[in-house]
């Protein structure tokens, strides 16, 4: 068995782009240690999102939502299968390749927001466009559309100390948002939060891929935010299967 797909099925999704898939995951296999202390986390995991789409991905704990959301975003490579994302295959990029996809194709959020504590909101929101170099007041501006697109605009200048565990999540969300990424990675985006403030940050996820026309892999055992996902993927055995 061959890793590589043939020219022939690379040709079938050559006709149309806006039908090709924004991410393809095909086979994936993971495994952490090694011998009989391996720990097999994706075993032949196979999916597509298409563009547009909120995609919730489900599972227990420890079933590989972050190793999967990991290999997608190119976080680390896998050892078997491969990821393809807006036709480009990461394991065909190099190291400077692939960090510039990670920093402008895609966006990430975490459960534990991971914004940078001395920075204020509008600050942590203007990173990626810094690290793209983005003049002053391209990177104002969009700093500030940003913000009021996620109900921030009164708090630009809070440090994250300053805000609540949601406020915080919606100014990663910002952030995650800055490059105006094809794709954006949520891991458990809410599991930080009590259940109000997750369903408003899921709801807020939602409308931002329907106004950024962005497309998101939420990772999540939440069952009340699985509603708002145009599907449910779950994770199983280490594959894939359509909740
Ligand atoms: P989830 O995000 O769904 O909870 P993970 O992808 O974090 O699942 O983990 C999948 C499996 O891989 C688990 O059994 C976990 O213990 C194991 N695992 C994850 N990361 C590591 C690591 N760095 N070293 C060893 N085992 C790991
Ligand atoms: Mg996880």
């Amino acid at each position: 068995m061959t890793e590589k797909t043939s020219p022939a099925s690379g040709a079938a999704l050559a006709g149309d782009p806006s039908e090709r898939p924004v991410l393809r995951v095909e086979g994936l296999h993971h495994s952490y240690g090694a011998g009989t202390a391996a720990v097999h986390a994706l075993r032949g995991a196979s999916f597509a999102v298409r563009r547009g789409e909120l995609v919730a991905l489900k599972g227990r704990s420890g079933s590989g939502k972050t190793t999967l959301l990991h290999l997608i975003g190119g976080l680390d490579s896998p050892q078997r299968g491969r990821v393809v994302l807006d036709g480009t295959d990461l394991s065909e990029l190099g190291e400077s390749e692939l960090l510039a996809l990670r920093r402008d194709r895609i966006g990430f959020v975490f459960q534990s927001f991971g914004l940078i504590p001395i920075l204020t909101a509008a600050e942590n929101v203007g990173v990626p466009l810094r690290l793209r170099r983005t003049g002053f007041r391209e990177r104002e501006e969009r700093v500030a559309l940003l913000l009021a697109l996620v109900g921030l605009a009164g708090h630009a200048a809070q440090r994250p100390a300053e805000l609540s565990g949601g406020q915080q999540q919606r100014v990663a969300i910002a952030r995650a948002l800055a490059n105006r990424p094809a794709l954006l990675l949520a891991d458990e985006p809410t599991g930080q939060l009590d259940a109000a403030t997750g369903l408003a940050v899921m709801e807020l996820l939602r409308a931002v891929v329907r106004s950024e026309g962005v497309t998101a892999l939420v990772a999540t055992h939440d069952p009340q935010l699985l509603g708002l996902a145009d599907r449910v993927l779950e994770l199983s055995d280490g594959e894939v299967v359509e909740g």
